[in-house]
């Protein structure tokens, strides 16, 4: 099934590569001097939105303090409803730049649109894609083209109901332009969790869909039990579940270990699925021995 039509996804299939089509390692590459693709999972987190400049730095600081490799925040945020908080924007790219110059980590942050590219580009390490434009073709090739250009990496996002083609195609979309300019693919897939909730989670988790993209494709691919749970109490548990699947990492939402509902009179995006600072160093120091597997 997979596999079949690798030719469609060709600069990121495994078949197509010697050293990966007989192993389930990946491609190593850096971010500024984070090595991703490595033995070692990579850990990307920080909270769902920048609502503040304290809030995000003391973030930072927390989440670089228990291990993490890499500083998440949303500036623009694609939200269900208009009258969510939608990010603070430029500003908020702002104040990730200060928690990257205090804390070291490079920056992963979102780009929605074809016209915000350069704008994001231009302060973040790795830009994300999220999963309401993984099919955004005219967004992939736009974000490709820039992050290729600048050294940058992609973190894409599995859509909200995707095939296994699908989100394959998506990413050899974006790759196909680091390829144009004679450069390695520096992108990272994200399983998120399928939007089918049962009621219980606010989606449904799907290492094994993770596990079936490691195998046709040589790029990182890491699990993201912040979304796919929608719960902080489920979090440990399913990150632990996308490990054994085989997970390049983990994405992670972290609230402050005091945070309150609210910041600055705005709901905090993703509240009830955010670690706290304390949880999420302990979830970190119970997994510090864990290899990215290999085979
Ligand atoms: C996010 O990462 O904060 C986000 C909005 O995720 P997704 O695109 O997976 O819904
Ligand atoms: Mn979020």
């Amino acid at each position: 099934m997979v596999g079949q039509n690798w030719d469609e996804y060709r600069c990121i299939a495994r078949k197509g590569l010697l050293q990966f089509k007989e192993n389930l390692k990946t491609i190593a590459f850096t971010v500024r001097a984070v090595e991703v693709g490595t033995e070692k999972p990579t850990i990307i987190a920080g909270p769902c939105a920048v609502h503040s400049r304290e809030q995000t730095l003391e973030i930072a600081q927390r989440v670089r303090e228990a291990g993490a490799d890499l500083l998440r925040g949303g500036a623009y945020k694609p939200r269900t409803s208009p009258y969510s908080f939608q990010g603070l924007g430029l500003e908020g790219l702002e104040i990730l730049a200060e928690a990257r110059e205090k804390t070291g980590l490079p920056i992963v942050t979102e780009v929605m649109d074809q016209h915000k590219v350069e704008e994001v580009g231009f302060y973040a390490d790795v830009l994300q894609i999220g999963a309401r434009n993984m099919q955004n073709y005219a967004l992939l090739k736009d974000v490709g083209q820039y992050a290729a250009e600048h050294d940058e990496a992609v973190l894409l996002k599995t859509g909200l109901f995707p095939k296994l083609k699908e989100v394959l195609c998506a990413a050899e979309y974006v790759a196909v332009e680091y390829d144009k300019q004679g450069k390695i693919p520096k992108v990272i897939l994200c399983e998120r969790g399928i939007n089918d909730s049962d009621g219980i989670m606010r989606n449904t988790p799907r290492p094994d869909f993770l596990a079936e993209l490691r195998k046709a494709t040589y790029l990182p691919v890491i699990g993201d039990p912040s979304h796919s749970t929608g719960r902080r109490d489920l979090v440990p548990g399913v990150a632990t579940e996308y490990l054994d699947a085989g997970a390049n990492g983990l994405l992670i939402h972290v609230i402050r270990n005091d945070e309150k509902p609210q910041i600055n009179g705005e709901e905090v995006c993703d509240y009830q699925q955010g670690l706290t600072a304390s949880a999420f160093a302990r979830y970190l120091e119970a997994i510090k021995n864990r290899a990215v597997k290999q085979a």
